[in-house]
């Protein structure tokens, strides 16, 4: 399949002309991937099953994963779901549109395999400009995972969709890096305190302050997650990739040890860090948290198979976005010292 790549640029007719394009292939039941304020997504009409089967193939997705609904309203959000607890409705207006996704029970309008034959449904309004207009043109509820192949970091620009799915899927609006870099907040809000599925772009202190009580789904470091997607290999690199807890002169422990064993390092930290080690393969993530979860799939995915033998990546704080960067780093590191 030949993929159509729409460059998004400054340019308002070309970009209507390409949203216009891609609300097309998505009605007629194809495939398109596109920029969330998180990452890239790959989207399908969320109301039909053998558009969103397609989803699954490209990215070679488990058939018991579900998919996040992605609206363009709240109003729209009220096509797909039936009804919740009045404090979801304080959460939209605080959080949506934006990374934040909504378990809900689901009125079926969304098909099986959306919702991995679930009675609820994650749904999201996201808050980017081409994601809003391209859901405003096709007016139908998009199911859209991460735009990259099962396994792998997450996409955080036009390049990395293009490397992994190109010739499987169908158009790709390419409008540039996206701005929050880790995925969605998952929150089940089917029970009268809201629990967090997955942490994400919208933190656990966030969400405290509209809510009050809010639980963390004691198993997401466990054997069983609650939320399906949560049990499945992710954020893979190309390389193993040691989490190294303890600071620069740790890190530099085992670089230099590593080293003395002919074994190429590259290293990935804050830019705070970078600073103090001595290595030749080394890239910044930036200075605060927010920095960090914007560059850090970008990073995971510099390094190739060949250039080194192992990434050491820096363990960051647990707290505010720390909790998603360290949700995602556990999951793709093979050694956490
Ligand atoms: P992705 O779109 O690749 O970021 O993955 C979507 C995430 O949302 C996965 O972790 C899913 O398991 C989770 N998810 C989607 N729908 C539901 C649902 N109905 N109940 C629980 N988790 C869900
Ligand atoms: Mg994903």
């Amino acid at each position: 399949m030949e993929t159509i790549r729409w460059n998004l640029k400054n340019n308002y007719l070309y970009n209507q002309k390409a949203i216009k394009g891609a609300a097309e292939l998505l009605k007629s039941g194809s495939t398109v991937a596109f920029p969330t304020e998180t990452v890239y997504g790959l989207g399908a009409d969320a109301t039909n099953a053998a558009a969103v089967s397609k989803i699954f193939e490209a990215k070679g997705r488990p058939q018991d994963n579900p998919l996040i609904a992605h609206v363009a309203t709240k109003n729209q959000l009220t096509r797909v779901v039936d009804t919740y607890p009045p404090f979801v409705d304080k959460l939209i207006g605080v959080f949506a549109p934006g990374p934040l996704t909504f378990v809900l029970p689901s009125n079926g309008t969304c098909v099986e395999n959306v919702t991995a034959g679930l009675s609820t449904i994650g749904v999201r309004i996201p808050d980017h400009p081409v994601a809003c207009q391209l859901l405003t043109e096709s007016d139908i509820p998009i199911a859209a995972p991460s735009a990259n192949i099962s396994g792998k970091p997450s996409p955080t620009t036009g390049n990395h969709v293009w490397a992994d799915l190109q010739g499987k899927i169908a158009g790709i609006l390419d409008a540039g890096p996206t701005g929050v870099g880790v995925e969605s907040t998952v929150i089940d809000c089917t029970n009268e305190i809201p629990i967090i599925l997955r942490p994400g772009g919208i933190t656990k202190e966030q969400l405290e302050t509209v809510v009050g009580s809010i639980m963390i789904d004691p198993t997401i470091a466990g054997d069983q997650p609650a939320s399906p997607g949560m049990k499945y290999k992710h954020y893979s690199p190309e390389v193993p990739l040691w989490l190294v807890e303890g600071g620069y002169a740790k890190m530099q422990q085992i670089i230099d040890e590593e080293q003395k064993n002919d074994r190429r390092i590259g290293v990935i930290a804050s830019t705070r860090t970078t600073q103090l080690l001595k290595v030749d393969n080394i890239i910044a993530l930036g200075w605060g948290l927010p920095e960090i979860a914007s560059h850090l799939y970008e990073a995971l995915r510099t390094f190739k198979e060949g250039d080194v033998d192992i990434i050491l990546c820096e363990a960051f704080p647990e707290e505010g976005i720390g909790q998603a960067i360290m949700n995602r780093l556990k999951k793709a590191a093979s050694v956490y010292i």
